[in-house]
């Protein structure tokens, strides 16, 4: 019964990567555009963008992720990505979806930023009109980028706020590079009023979240050991700091041991704001129906439980209030007809 609910409800993903969620069919027609050879197996194939769930760390995690960058590197590739994306998400009645990817991985001389973005702009919009998937895009600076590249998205931003971009983010290596070296970035994009999120916690301890904290995000991206200081949690769920967590992607990295190590539970006992992602669709084999599964396997979750998290997920999105509501309106109407459906 329970997976009926899961399977019908409509969901909202505010954590998913572009690069990490093609799906092998579309990374073939980008590699023959741009004459990148691909093995004719489809397991071969498979094995190159998926990680084993037994991926050894965030190391080889990462790998899976060459492929498809080395692929975005034209503006129709990124429109064909995109489509693709919404096209997925929306097969299994993702309503709206929060699509993140680093611009300057694949900005060059012959291929602007602007470009880029204007790209994944156009194929999400496509992907709406064709789909109804909502979507807002998200900006990713890079932890080992210097100020001087990561500042030029805060103009990109800027110049797209409120028609496609929705916020920007900080992703990479969370242990080499501190977020505080990016206090500038975040402090200009406090000043412009751009929101943003700030990967955390994955791969480096609380005190990593704070940093985050201290730069002003209020949301993080994962956040998982927090659950290491009870302080940080208190904090957190005094401010309604929104955690998206992303169980398969979180256990593949070994942002936590196992399932009895992680932390969605005891986040939401603690009053956390917890939300339900993917993280990579493509990169960790799974998608937010898999995500609420396995959630449900191993903590038993009740319908009125996984109502709260997706209702979270529209609160604490950077959706507009306007489309917040069509978001909520919407999961009413699906539960009316499936509790009529029941009676
Ligand atoms: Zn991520």
């Amino acid at each position: 019964m329970i997976q009926q609910f899961i399977d019908r409800m409509p969901k909202i993903d505010l954590h998913c990567h572009l690069d990490g969620s093609l799906s092998p069919a579309t990374i073939r027609v980008l590699a023959e555009r741009v004459g990148i050879d691909l093995p004719d197996d489809p397991k071969d194939l498979t094995a190159m963008l998926t990680a084993p769930e037994d991926c050894s760390s965030l190391v080889e995690y990462l790998t899976r992720f060459e492929l498809p960058v080395a692929c975005l590197q034209t503006a129709e590739n990124f429109y064909t990505a995109a489509l693709d994306l919404a096209s997925d998400a929306a097969s299994e009645n993702v309503i709206y979806i929060e699509v993140r990817f680093a611009p300057l991985l694949s900005a060059h001389e012959r291929l602007p930023a602007d470009v880029v973005v204007r790209s994944v702009i156009e194929g999400l919009e496509e992907g709406k009109r064709r789909f109804g998937v909502k979507y807002g895009l998200i900006l990713c600076a890079m932890r080992h980028h210097p100020h001087e590249m990561n500042e030029q998205l805060l103009p990109l931003a800027e110049k797209y706020l409120g028609s496609g971009v929705v916020a920007l983010d900080l992703a990479g290596d969370e242990k080499g590079y501190p977020a505080c070296k990016h206090h500038q970035l975040f402090a200009d994009a406090l000043k412009r009023g751009i929101p943003y999120t700030i990967h955390a916690g994955e791969a480096d301890g609380p005190g990593s979240i704070w940093s985050a904290l201290d730069l002003g995000a209020r949301r993080i991206g994962h956040g998982i050991s927090a659950k290491d200081d009870p302080e940080l949690m208190k904090h957190c769920a005094a401010k309604g700091i929104g955690f998206e967590l992303c169980p398969v992607s979180n256990l593949q990295t070994k942002a936590a041991r196992d399932w009895d190590d992680y932390p969605f539970r005891l986040f939401l006992d603690e009053g956390m704001t917890v939300t339900v992602n993917t993280d990579n669709r493509t990169v960790s084999n799974t998608n937010l129906t898999r995500e609420f599964t396995e959630l449900d396997a191993r903590y038993g979750l009740t319908t009125a439980e996984i109502e709260r998290l997706v209702r979270t997920s529209a609160a604490v999105s950077f959706a507009d209030d306007q489309l917040k509501q069509e978001l909520n309106k919407a999961f009413d109407m699906f539960l009316a007809e499936y509790q009529s459906a029941e009676n």
